[in-house]
């Protein structure tokens, strides 16, 4: 049975500019065509969830300018009800300025804009759109104090709570103690717990630390490795399903869709995890964040046809 998905994020105006190489301060250089797409971690991770299938229902903030205007229409037919889109009347839409270089590398400087403004007490407002949620979703593009709140008013509803600690802070034991899943990277676990990451018994360690901190399940995505899950009863490791990887941006929000879509199904965790990984794999076979966010359909046969390795 499907059962209520709420995300609380951010939402960005991605500008890409190509450049032939990264610049030294003082100079200018010329750029390929500016590429604008929508993104953010919210938005891509609450699209991922509903192209997963999932009932989807998405609080996010945007400026009062033309790409809060065109942002607004973007989620509306992405099929999220724009109930929960706030609007900030002084700070415009949050962008991310990405520079690449021909070796795919990247150098990104976000400005929170209207997502830096999301308050305790606008969520409280939205009181209807928590009501009977299962799985609450949340990262770290918005206000930290926002962030508790949505997980405090998600508990008060029963809700299952995932936290993607990105980027990283450190974050308080009221905060863990609110977490169901959390779900950082590999890079992300290492600034959370202080661990050095040298092989494989350091994940395990960052994963015990994790739990120790407060967390009840932690997920660590492990890129082209994979993942490990563990909580006090249960260990995990899942290898990455093999695949040719064009573009690795948001495998991290795909993974994390379809975490919340399989919990809310309440399926037994490997298959859950199983269908997170595919996910991931699968959204690093496409270029840009939104458009590799893969349907259900595509995960479903993808996972039925390959092994992981
Ligand atoms: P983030 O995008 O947040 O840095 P990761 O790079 O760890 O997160 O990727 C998230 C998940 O996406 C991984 O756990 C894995 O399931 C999948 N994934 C990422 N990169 C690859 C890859 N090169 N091949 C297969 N799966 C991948």
């Amino acid at each position: 049975m499907k059962t209520k998905i709420l995300l609380l994020g951010s939402s960005n105006v991605d500008l890409i500019l190509k450049v032939p190489r990264f610049h030294n301060p003082g100079e200018t250089i010329m750029a390929e065509d500016l590429v604008t797409v929508f993104g953010g971690k919210g938005a891509n991770q609450a699209i991922a969830a509903k192209r997963l299938g999932g009932k989807v229902g998405f609080i996010t903030k945007l400026g009062d300018d033309h790409y809060g205007q065109t942002y607004r229409w973007f989620l509306t037919k992405n099929g999220l009800d724009p109930k929960g889109v706030l609007k900030d009347k002084e700070r415009p839409t949050g962008i991310a300025l990405i520079e690449l270089n021909p070796n795919g590398e990247n150098r990104i400087i976000v400005s929170a804009g209207a997502n830096g403004s999301i308050s305790e007490n606008e969520l409280r407002k939205l009181g209807p759109s928590w009501k009977g949620i299962h799985v609450f979703v949340t990262q770290l593009e918005i206000p930290l104090q926002a962030v508790h709140m949505g997980l405090r008013m998600a508990k008060d509803q029963g809700a299952l709570t995932l936290l993607n600690p990105s980027p990283p802070v450190q974050l308080s034991p009221d905060i863990f103690s609110c977490v169901d899943f959390l779900v950082p990277n590999e890079w992300e676990a290492q600034l959370l717990t202080g661990l050095r990451m040298r092989g494989k018994e350091d994940i395990r360690k960052m994963g015990e630390r994790l739990l120790d901190m407060g967390a009840k399940n932690v997920v660590i995505t492990l890129g082209p490795q994979g993942l490990f899950f563990n909580n006090e009863n249960e260990e995990v490791w899942m290898d990455a399903f093999r695949v040719k990887a064009v573009d690795t941006t948001a495998a991290g929000d795909a993974f994390m869709g379809a975490l919340a879509c399989g919990l809310s199904e309440k399926r037994p965790i490997r298959e859950v995890l199983r269908f997170a990984n595919g996910a991931g794999a699968l959204a690093t076979t496409k270029l840009g964040a939104q458009p590799s966010l893969p349907s259900r359909k595509e995960v479903e046969m993808f996972i039925s046809k390959n092994a992981s390795i």
